[in-house]
């Protein structure tokens, strides 16, 4: 059931969300812009000429679901969700078509990391390549998650240098026990969504190593899948849900004080969308908002472990890195998203994370723009979304850093794609925050 939302009604029409919505600023096209797709949502409901529906499916499937402009609305219009119940609606009229999306979302539906990966290397053959016209990410090694869950602590053969090995297909089922010389410690697990487990498991054993360093047991359940996300991007909710069920359901019963996840948007997903489309008649409600409640992003349980007195473990880097942070839209948009540390003008709470690591510096982005991912956004779009990213570039070159930070799986794939924008010879290297983290802490002090 999709929620009733009537906040297209408070909208004044003031503009106020034009500046800062990465789909309007391609063209300046109201169609393309929230208050456009307000406009849109408020004809759908009076009872007057329907709009023509190609109209309305190329605006809403244009939005990138990214939230800046419910940053800025002084009236409280909820674009996002408007958007998506859109979406749902669309979604139910163009089932039964073939697109290259749902392909593309049946490939991530399958929990197969294999089905992902052989489409991702295929998309790479330099022919399909160039027929595309689009760059794809190469899955970088193995898929993290195994065959079965895992329990990794400090006694866990967890390498952090980037080997290219993944020791969760290597590594024992340890059974429960006092790690750390007895340090009463938390227990987690780890939400690895699909990307950072098929596309770049590095980011996983990084995150799962930064945490077990700083005296944390985690749990990888090897029944999780995708967050879901891309699927409700794209107006699919029955998918959406059984995702969404199924997550919750490999983490139930493990009696973890919190779940972590690395990515933005899987945070975003689980936080803030699953809550909003289950209800009393759903079966699962109650595992469903439990999960949602413990998942917290990896930056705000830094800060949690230091609100609880413990300490956080300094690392350092082999050379001095300045860099930029690139912070996802879907990370700005948290309620939890508050200045917490020498960084707090730039980058807010994963500026804990980077106040630990000796020899970062920072250096600021002048409006730090969308990178024109979206999730299924960047595959429905690509040529829109490069158009954003070229954008993106141009305030990361002003910057001129040695490396990219972000902490988003959907950025990440944008910020990597660099053809087109950078030469070969000037490619800036992107990582995720917590993968420097966890290179610092390897570094002899
Ligand atoms: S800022 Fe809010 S009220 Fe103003 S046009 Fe945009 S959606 Fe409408
Ligand atoms: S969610 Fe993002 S892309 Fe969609 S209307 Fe708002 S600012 Fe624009």
């Amino acid at each position: 059931m999709i929620s009733e939302n009537k906040s297209y009604l408070n909208c004044v029409h003031c503009g106020k969300c034009l500046p800062v919505c990465p789909s309007y600023n391609i063209g300046y096209n109201e169609f393309l812009s929230p208050r456009g797709r307000v406009r849109i949502v408020l004809t759908d409901y009076a009872d007057g000429i329907p709009l023509r529906a190609g109209k309305v499916r190329e605006s809403m499937s244009a939005c990138l679901l990214c939230g800046r402009c419910e940053q800025v609305c002084p009236n409280d219009v909820n674009i996002v969700e408007l958007v998506a119940n859109e979406k749902i609606k669309l979604y139910e009229f163009a089932k039964k078509s073939f697109s290259s999306d749902k392909l593309a979302l049946n490939i991530l539906k399958n929990k197969r990391e294999i089905l992902l990966r052989t489409a991702l290397k295929i998309a790479n053959i330099p022919f399909l390549k160039k027929l595309s016209g689009r760059n794809s990410p190469m899955p970088e090694g193995k898929s993290f998650i195994g065959s079965r869950d895992h329990i990794f602590n400090a006694d866990t053969a967890v390498m952090l240098s980037p080997s290219g090995n993944h020791p969760a297909l290597r590594a024992p089922l340890l059974e429960r026990r006092g790690v750390n010389d007895g340090k009463n410690i938390f227990k987690v697990g780890y939400f690895s969504g699909c990307v950072f487990n098929g596309v770049y498991p590095q980011i996983s054993i990084d995150t799962v190593a930064s945490l077990t360093k700083n005296g944390v047991e985690v749990f990888v359940p090897k029944m999780q899948g995708c967050c879901g996300l891309p699927f409700i991007s794209s107006g699919d909710l029955k998918s959406f849900k059984e995702l969404a069920v199924n997550n919750a359901l490999s983490f139930k019963g493990k009696k973890l004080d919190y779940i972590v996840t690395s990515c933005a948007s899987c945070s975003y997903s689980i936080n803030k969308l699953y809550p909003k489309y289950f209800n009393e008649n759903d079966e699962n409600l109650a595992e469903i908002l439990d999960f949602s409640k413990k998942l917290t992003g990896i930056w705000s349980f830094f800060n949690e472990l230091k609100k609880h007195g413990i300490e956080i473990k300094k690392g350092k880097l082999d050379n001095e890195t300045e860099a930029v942070f690139h912070i996802p839209c879907h990370l700005s948009n948290m309620p939890d998203f508050k200045p917490a540390s020498t960084y707090e003008k730039l980058i807010g709470e994963p500026g804990l994370i980077a106040d630990n690591i000796a020899g970062l510096k920072l250096k600021p982005l002048k409006y730090n723009y969308c990178c024109g991912n979206g999730g299924m956004f960047n595959v429905r779009h690509y040529d829109l979304s490069k158009k954003i990213t070229k954008r993106k570039f141009e305030e990361i070159k002003e910057a001129a850093p040695q490396e990219i930070l972000t902490s988003c799986s959907g950025c990440m794939f944008s910020l990597k794609d660099q053809g087109g924008i950078l030469k070969h010879s000037q490619a800036i290297p992107v990582s995720h925050l917590i993968s420097i983290y966890a290179r610092s802490l390897t570094v002899e002090k």
